[in-house]
């Protein structure tokens, strides 16, 4: 089972405390840009075998959004951060490269 430990309030929270969001660190597109960017803003989504970066809610704790890396063949959990973040932290890239060596970025 998956477990996540929510930035928020320390808890470690198992799967079924948690609500999925998707994929987390996506550039939002809108009036003014070109049609192909926001189809692929809300259709387009990545699916590694690999290590995804994903927003997930604390819905049965203290509610709030944050963010988590893990790798999705093996459910290792490499970090969670909180939602308000626009990019991977560092910490959470050096986790990720220490075991992955490599691992060519969340790009
Ligand atoms: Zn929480």
């Amino acid at each position: 089972m998956l477990t996540l430990t929510c930035p928020h309030c320390g808890i470690r929270a198992e799967e079924t405390e948690l609500s999925p969001g998707g994929e987390a660190h996506l550039k939002r597109y809108g009036p003014g840009d070109t049609d192909e960017a926001f189809e692929a803003y809300m259709f387009a989504r990545k699916n590694p075998k690999g290590v995804h970066f994903e927003r997930w809610r604390h819905a049965y704790g203290c509610g709030k959004w944050f963010l988590a890396a893990r790798c999705t063949a093996t459910l290792e959990v490499f970090g969670t951060y909180p939602a308000q973040t626009s990019e991977p932290p560092e910490h959470i890239i050096a986790a990720i490269t220490a075991k992955r060596p490599g691992w060519e970025g969340y790009k």
